[in-house]
């Protein structure tokens, strides 16, 4: 069975009903999770959190925007890097970082984990790689935090095997099983959120388990199906598939068969 270990690397703050509708004014605490995933078989990172380069790049010119609008609290002990490196890993131990999607929170670490291979969303991938300047800052997608020879070394999720999901997990039908993890560990399309934005099941001793990325900001988003503020909506990729996933995850929750992990939540 998958184990999971959860990180956090950094965090941002903006304010409660940005994230949640209704929630209020009080300027709550994001923080930016991932999760190294481990089987018999294989490591897996979650994404990679916050890190320097994403201070880096967004200290001048139309990516300070970035950090106007989520100011970032980050410290050079955060990176997951320097996480990974307290407990004896480097980039060389991970099978493949997954990226659920293309915001700087989810992929500012990229550069600390060269030699790791990437894998990603190859649709999602085509509609934000060659974003510049604004409409690269209105995705959320700052091009500086992607390593050189990014390309060279990432696989489409797409091209892995398509498999029937259990009906416990229903709604959810289908998954992109990730190569070795011997169906611990299956990638599921979450759209709306972001071009490409994945989510995974994770087959635990404890039971399933849910990453579901940024499909939400807070359980109460999906237990009670209510969206984020209507400004949100506007850096949103698919607010109609925003909505669906958003009800395919409350369906998930009713059942209780399995446990959903939100990137950010915590605040709300
Ligand atoms: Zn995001």
């Amino acid at each position: 069975m998958a184990t999971l270990t959860v990180f956090e690397a950094g965090y941002c703050t903006h304010i409660a009903c940005m994230a949640l509708r209704g929630a209020g004014f009080s300027v709550c605490r994001f923080p930016a999770r991932a999760w190294l995933i481990e089987t018999a078989r294989g490591r897996w990172l979650w994404d990679t959190g916050y890190a320097s380069h994403f201070l880096d790049h967004t200290r001048h010119g139309v990516f300070a925007w970035y950090r106007r609008v989520t100011p970032v609290h980050f410290n050079a002990g955060d990176a997951l890097a320097w996480q990974l490196r307290e407990r004896g890993l480097s980039a060389n131990d991970l099978t493949a970082v997954i990226l659920s999607h293309f915001h700087g929170d989810h992929i500012a670490g990229l550069r600390d984990l060269q030699g790791a291979p990437t894998c990603l969303s190859g649709a999602g991938w085509n509609a934000t790689r060659s974003l510049r300047g604004i409409r690269a800052l209105r995705k959320g997608f700052v091009p500086g935090l992607i390593p050189p020879d990014f390309e060279t070394s990432m696989t489409a999720v797409e091209t892995f095997d398509r498999v029937a999901l259990p009906a416990e997990l229903a709604p959810f039908t289908h998954a992109y099983a990730v190569p070795g993890s011997d169906g611990e560990l299956l990638i599921v399309e979450l759209p709306g959120h972001a071009a490409g934005h994945l989510g995974a099941f994770v087959a635990t001793a404890q039971g399933w388990v849910m990453l579901a990325s940024d499909a939400a900001w807070s359980p109460a988003a999906y237990r009670n199906l209510v969206g984020p503020s209507r400004l949100t909506h506007a850096i949103m990729d698919d607010a109609t598939q925003y909505y669906d996933t958003l009800h395919k995850l409350n369906q998930l929750d009713r059942q209780k068969n399995v446990k959903i992990l939100l990137t950010h939540e915590g605040a709300l």
